[in-house]
């Protein structure tokens, strides 16, 4: 695993900003963190990257325990935060090449030019950072980010404050260098995971809600219909798939069962009925309501 994060709680002052936090990220993968503002996005990347101390819990990234070895941990990530910290008066170049001091990297100018040229810089190198767009300032952050050549990507709300067509060009950009490395991003608007992410953990007012893969997440949008039902005796998960209206079914165990279906069709009395079919009953039944819908709210509001 490329991050581990474990049972991670924060406490500013009085406020639990993070409570009981836990997922992780493979290799390779895009991650999108979505949420509200003061979800609690920043204060989990800052923990991450070993900017701010976690109250308790524990962080790994690339097996290294963060807390515990916060300068090799650096190398590990390349981090753009979300007020990107910049120096308006220094050239791109010379900004990079400073930069490229504090890593000690090798071979510095064939580095920055490639970055460069990754980033799409090109036209841009010799302008100062307070000349260039929002766009093209978030590029030298991203520059900045990958310039040591991270394993793992550590991207707060890198698009916020972007206009259509940078946020494309940056979007393109993420999913490009995601093809080989770790990338979370934290971002709270639905359809930029959609766009960029393989997977997606929300996080609501300091806790994770939801962890899936970006497809299963759509698609428990789309169906947002959910009944859990519980035989007494094993069923065929067969059986219940084949009632009319229900558009997906997943086992919990052998006697209980998540059924999907489509909102205007009602299911209920066709589960106790195959129940009675097959000299069986129906223990529990309930619908499950799916409070990600109103977070999804929230959060697609707010754009
Ligand atoms: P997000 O990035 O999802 O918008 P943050 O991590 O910035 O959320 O903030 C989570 C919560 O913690 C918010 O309620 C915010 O007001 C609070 N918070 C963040 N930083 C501090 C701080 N340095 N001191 C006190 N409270 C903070
Ligand atoms: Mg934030």
């Amino acid at each position: 695993m490329s991050i581990i994060v474990e049972n991670v709680t924060k406490i500013y002052g009085k406020q639990k900003a993070l409570n009981d936090v836990s997922f992780t990220a493979k290799p390779g993968e895009i991650v999108g963190f979505l949420g509200p503002n003061g979800a609690g996005k920043s204060t989990m990347m800052k923990i991450i990257t070993g900017f701010l101390p976690a109250n308790s819990g524990s962080v790994s990234v690339c097996g290294l325990e963060v807390s515990s070895n916060q300068i090799e941990i650096k190398k590990k990530i390349g981090y753009l935060a979300e007020q990107n910290p910049l120096y308006y008066d220094m050239y791109v170049r010379e900004y990079l090449a400073f930069i490229a001091g504090i890593f000690k990297i090798n071979d510095s100018k064939n580095k920055i030019n490639e970055i460069i040229e990754l980033v799409g810089l090109s036209l841009e190198q010799n302008k100062k950072i307070g000349a260039l767009s929002k766009g093209y300032k978030q590029r030298v952050g991203l520059a900045h980010a990958l310039l040591h050549d991270p394993e793992v990507l550590i991207l707060d709300e890198p698009t916020t404050g972007l206009d259509p067509n940078q946020l494309e060009e940056i979007r393109n950009l993420i999913k490009k260098i995601g093809a080989k490395k770790t990338v979370m991003l934290s971002t709270h608007i639905m359809q930029e995971v959609e766009a960029i992410c393989d997977r997606v953990i929300i996080i609501n007012r300091g806790e994770i809600v939801a962890n899936d893969s970006t497809k299963n997440l759509s698609s428990i949008f789309n169906q947002k219909s959910v009944i859990i039902v519980e035989f007494k005796k094993e069923l065929s998960i067969k059986r219940i798939a084949s009632i009319k209206g229900i558009t997906k079914v997943e086992a919990i165990d052998s006697k209980s069962f998540k059924v999907y279906h489509n909102p205007e069709v009602e299911v209920r009395n066709e589960l106790f009925n195959l129940a009675i079919s097959e000299n069986n009953s129906v223990e529990t039944l309930h619908k499950e309501t799916i409070n990600l819908e109103g977070i999804f709210k929230e959060l697609t509001s707010k754009n």
